[in-house]
């Protein structure tokens, strides 16, 4: 079975388990009963909107057996949104997801630090995946630490400082994505098991293997 753990197309694929992110404002019934999901408040998103309003829709959602993780939330810091509310929205959906101990996908721009500080507070062990993951062995240090998984895509093709990164880290500390890339899972699989110099068949188990074990 592949893996796609963050997309923003819906899978018709019998060989792919993906997780698609539902928009909170486009959430039909037949989307979240056939679907794996995941919903939350992108930072992008937090600006004039009823954040009240939203935070309870996604209570609402969390509790719902095909919505699997929160996300994407997270902390951007390229956008001119105040940090601190952006830290605010984030913490309060963290605390929905630990109350259903669901994982979150987390979406961090320039925030790595951010998000490390914050995770180094929380009491839960809820797992958090940080997806199109981009930072720096440093960084992968603290995060593995705390048990987060990193989620790679459409850089594993493109860039060799995200090949470098990707090849570094620990095989079940990983999933791939095909996000908004237009890519198919497929080949993201193929390129990351170029990369870790594996066949395609290995990587499945071993992804399969901590999808299992975060999705519980
Ligand atoms: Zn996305």
């Amino acid at each position: 079975m592949f893996i796609d753990i963050h997309t923003h197309n819906i899978n018709t694929k019998k060989d792919i388990i993906a997780i698609y992110n539902m928009q909170l404002n486009n959430s039909q019934t037949e989307l979240y009963e056939k679907n794996k999901l995941s919903v939350g408040i992108h930072p992008w998103d937090i600006e004039n909107i009823d954040i009240e309003n939203e935070l309870s829709k996604v209570e609402y959602y969390s509790l719902k057996k095909n919505i699997i993780a929160i996300g994407e939330i997270g902390i951007d810091r390229h956008k001119k949104i105040s940090i601190e509310t952006q830290k605010r929205i984030f913490i309060k959906q963290l605390e929905i997801a630990e109350k259903q101990n669901k994982p979150v996908i987390i979406h961090a721009v320039k925030s790595y630090s951010d998000i490390i500080e914050i995770k180094k507070k929380r009491k839960s062990n809820t797992t958090w995946i940080i997806h199109d993951y981009k930072g720096n062995q440093n960084i992968s240090e603290n995060l593995l630490a705390k048990n987060c998984i990193m989620s790679f895509g459409k850089s594993l093709i493109k860039s060799p400082k995200i090949q470098n990164i990707f090849k570094e880290l620990p095989i079940n500390s990983l999933f791939l994505e095909t996000d908004n890339s237009g890519l198919s899972i497929y080949e993201i699989y193929k390129q990351a098991a170029y990369i870790k110099n594996i066949s395609v068949e290995l990587l499945k188990k071993r992804i399969f293997q901590t999808y299992l074990l975060t999705f519980a």
